[in-house]
């Protein structure tokens, strides 16, 4: 087992520390980047006109998106074979990096159970070494989990609506923040910035995230 790699009960936290939990695709990578990558060396595009995955998948010059089936076959392979083609979030690593001198970092993902390995390899080969938590649905519960470890303020950042309402919901005590990678995305995903504060670019992100957790200097 990857060392990187541990289930939520195995995750230890210093309890004095504030703590980051954070997501992956759209966050720490950028997934519909690589992901597109990954289905035009497979003969396929991507269209990225609407918030949704495998409808913006197409045949060069058909007007119907490929079916379904397919698409979650595209998905699969990309979650076992695309590394390669997964690009980190331009800046995620050293925010996480400069976050990480003064509190824990978790990384909360949802990655299928056949990718569950090869996300742990990438996260490690692009910077991002710490404590890796594959969730299953609804995040609020495990974000609960873990800031219930902390006697320090912890943040939550993901780049799905329903995944900030879910932590708003089971642990509202923890900052909610929304960042969306993909350019294209952005105008498109579905936000709540009165709840959950957004920041698409992590330099920006980093500072409120140091204020939210009350980190001292810089
Ligand atoms: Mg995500």
């Amino acid at each position: 087992m990857d060392p990187c790699f541990s289930d939520l009960k195995a995750c230890t936290l210093d309890k004095h520390k504030p703590l980051v939990i954070v997501d992956v695709d759209e966050v720490l990578a950028q997934f519909m980047a690589g992901f597109g990558t990954f289905i035009e060396r497979h003969g396929f595009e991507l269209r990225v006109d609407r918030f949704a995955l495998f409808q913006n998948i197409y045949r060069p010059g058909e007007t119907e998106h490929l079916d379904l089936i397919a698409g979650r076959a595209l998905f699969d392979d990309f979650f076992r074979d695309g590394g390669e083609d997964l690009l980190p979030a331009v800046g995620a690593a050293d925010a996480l990096a400069d976050l990480s001198l003064q509190a824990s970092v978790v990384i909360l993902t949802n990655a299928p159970e056949h990718g569950r390995q090869t996300r742990a390899r990438w996260l490690k080969t692009h910077g991002f070494d710490y404590p890796l938590v594959i969730n299953s649905g609804p995040k609020g519960p495990s974000a609960a989990e873990l800031a219930g470890r902390v006697e320090a303020p912890a943040v939550f950042i993901d780049d799905l609506l329903p995944q900030l309402e879910s932590v708003a919901a089971s642990a509202p005590n923890v900052r909610r923040f929304q960042m969306v990678a993909d350019e294209r995305l952005r105008p498109l995903a579905p936000s709540a910035p009165d709840r959950h504060a957004r920041f698409d670019l992590w330099p920006d992100l980093k500072v409120a995230l140091r204020e939210a957790l009350a980190l001292d200097g810089r």
